[in-house]
């Protein structure tokens, strides 16, 4: 009888333990999830593009005071898009912006 009640809670020891540990797994899991999925593209017209002058191709911002040759977010150091053509922007969180785009808060990637 104790035998069983010990096997009991053995069990459901172990199980509580997995259940535990797999927490933090399934965090990280969903962070990649959210880190891939696919954000909406920066609209030209947004309040945060018209902030920053952004446009999704750097040609148009050519006759801008504050625009560098060969600019563009895919070298900037606040991309965060890799190879990607539409990807991450460290200012601009929500969205994807054009790897062949530019605003004036562009910084040299290092
Ligand atoms: Fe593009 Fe850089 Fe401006 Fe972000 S900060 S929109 S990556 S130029």
């Amino acid at each position: 009888m104790s035998h069983d009640i010990d096997t009991k809670r053995r069990n459901f020891l172990k199980t509580t333990a997995l259940g535990v540990a797999a927490v933090p797994f399934a965090g990280v899991m969903l962070q990649q999830q959210v880190a891939k999925a696919d954000l909406p593209k920066l609209s030209e017209d947004d309040d945060i593009a018209q902030s920053l002058n952004y446009v999704h191709d750097a040609a148009d911002a050519a006759d801008h005071s504050a625009y560098q040759d060969g600019a563009h977010c895919g070298n900037c150091s606040l991309w965060t898009g890799g190879d990607a053509q539409w990807g991450g922007c460290q200012i601009i969180p929500g969205h994807h912006v054009n790897r062949d785009g530019w605003c004036n808060a562009w910084v040299p990637a290092a």
